[in-house]
C-alpha cells in the first residue's frame, strides 16, 4: 500500500478535514496519476450528508478527477509517465454483461464500482479525488486534451458526459426545443451540448440574475420559473426538459412546458423521490425518463468532442480549505458553474 493524503468527512454531521489513508500499489494494469483538479459535484454534496443512502466512511468525494500520470503497471497499453490522465464517476465493473460489453459499465449488471463511497472488488473502499493521487484500472482512465486549461477541463468528467449522454441517446439537435432546468454545474455543460448540437435552448431557472449567463453561454431563451406570467407563455413549448434540479421540485408544472410526446429527462437526484400524477403526462403522451452519467467508450467520445468543438466548463478554482464556502453556495444555487479544487492546496 501507499500512502496518501486528502479531505474525508468522517461521517455525515462532520466536515470535511485533511486524513491520511492508504491506496493500493500499481497493479500490471493499473495506472498512477498525481491529482491536479478535481470539480466539486452536487453529488458530493448529497454523499458526505447521506442524502442518498448510508454512506461508506471516512468519505474522500471526487469524481471529476485530471491530473498527469507517475506511474504505469507493465501491462499497460494505453498511458505512459507524463501523460495527462482523467477518471470520471467509475473506476471499475465487470467488463463481462451485456451493459458493460455495450459499453454502457454505469449500468452493469452486477453494479458498477464508484470512485468514491463504493467498494472494490475485494471489498475495500474507494476514495476520491479530493486527494494527491489515485491508482485506477487503465480500462476506466480516460485520455485528455493538453489544448485547454487543465481546471477547465475536470468537470467534463461528469457534469459534462452525464448532460452529454442523454442528449446524445435522445438525438437532440436540430429543430428540437431544448428546456434545460436548473443552472449549475450540469445545466451550464447542458446548455453548451444543446447548442453545440443545434438545438433551440431555453433555460428555466430560479435565479433572475442568471439569464446574462445563459445567453453569454449560448442558451436562446430563458424562463425565470418563478414568474407565473413567464411560464404560462412558455407552456406546450419544448421537445425535452433535461431536469438537472438537485432539490425536491414540483414536476406537474414543469410537464405543462413539454408539447405533446414531450420527454421529461431527469439527471438531477433530490434526496426525495417526486411526486407524479398519471395526468401531467396523459394529457400530452408524454414521458418522464432518467439517465446516469455515461459509459467510459462515451466519456471517452464526449471528451474528444469537447476538444474538437472547443468545450469545456466554466469554473472557479479554489483553495480545498473553502470547501465548505462552496458547498454552502452550491446549496444557495450560487455556482458559475462549477467549483474547482486546486489540489496543489491539499
Ligand atoms: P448544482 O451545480 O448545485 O446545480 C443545481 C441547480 O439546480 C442550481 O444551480 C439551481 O439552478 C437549481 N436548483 C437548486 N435548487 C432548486 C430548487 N429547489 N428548485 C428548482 N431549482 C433548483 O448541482 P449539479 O452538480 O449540477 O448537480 C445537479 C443534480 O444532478 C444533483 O442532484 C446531482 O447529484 C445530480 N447528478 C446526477 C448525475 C447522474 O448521473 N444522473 C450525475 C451528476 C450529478 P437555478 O439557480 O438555475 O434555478
Ligand atoms: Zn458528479
Ligand atoms: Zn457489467
Amino acid at each position: 500500500m501507499t500512502p496518501a493524503k486528502g479531505y474525508a468527512a468522517q461521517s455525515p454531521a462532520t466536515d470535511l478535514a485533511p486524513w491520511n489513508f492508504e491506496r493500493r500499489e500499481v497493479g500490471l494494469t493499473d495506472v498512477q496519476f498525481d491529482i491536479l483538479y478535481c470539480g466539486v459535484c452536487h453529488s458530493d454534496l448529497h454523499q458526505i450528508k447521506d442524502e442518498w443512502f448510508p454512506g461508506i466512511f471516512p468519505m474522500v468525494p471526487g469524481h471529476e478527477i485530471v491530473g498527469r500520470v507517475v506511474k504505469v503497471g507493465a501491462q499497460v497499453k494505453k498511458f505512459k509517465v507524463g501523460d495527462l490522465a482523467a477518471v470520471g464517476c467509475l473506476v471499475d465493473s465487470c467488463r463481462t454483461c451485456e451493459n458493460c460489453k455495450e459499453g454502457l459499465e454505469q449500468y452493469c449488471l452486477k453494479g458498477s464500482v464508484g470512485t468514491y463511497n463504493a467498494r472494490a472488488k475485494d471489498g475495500t473502499p474507494t476514495y476520491g479525488g479530493y486527494s494527491n493521487f489515485i491508482v485506477v484500472h487503465e480500462d476506466f482512465v480516460l485520455s485528455i486534451s493538453d489544448k485547454f486549461s487543465l481546471p477547465a477541463v475536470a468537470p467534463l468528467l461528469c457534469a459534462g458526459i452525464t448532460t452529454y449522454s442523454p442528449l446524445r441517446y435522445w438525438k437532440v439537435g436540430k429543430g428540437h426545443k431544448l428546456a434545460v432546468l436548473g443552472l449549475g454545474g450540469l445545466g451550464h455543460m447542458a446548455v453548451k451540448f444543446g447548442v453545440s448540437f443545434g438545438a433551440e435552448v431555453t433555460v428555466l431557472s430560479t435565479s433572475a440574475t442568471k439569464e446574462a449567463d445563459a445567453k453569454k453561454l449560448g442558451a436562446h431563451k430563458f424562463v425565470l420559473t418563478s414568474d407565473s406570467e413567464q411560464l404560462k407563455k412558455a407552456k406546450h413549448s419544448f421537445d425535452f426538459i433535461l431536469d438537472t434540479v438537485s432539490a425536491p421540485h414540483d414536476l406537474k408544472q414543469y410537464l405543462s412546458l413539454l408539447k405533446t410526446n414531450g420527454i421529461h429527462i431527469l439527471v438531477g437526484i433530490p434526496p426525495e423521490p417526486s411526486k407524479l400524477y398519471a395526468f401531467s403526462l396523459m394529457n400530452g403522451r408524454k414521458s418522464v425518463a432518467a439517465s446516469g452519467i455515461g459509459g467510459i467508450p462515451e466519456t471517452q467520445e464526449m471528451l474528444d468532442y469537447c476538444a474538437e468543438h472547443n468545450i469545456v466548463s466554466d469554473i472557479e478554482l479554489i483553495d480545498i480549505k473553502d470547501i465548505h464556502k462552496a458547498y454552502d453556495r452550491m446549496i444557495k444555487g450560487d455556482v458559475r458553474y462549477r467549483f474547482v479544487i486546486d489540489m496543489a492546496t491539499l
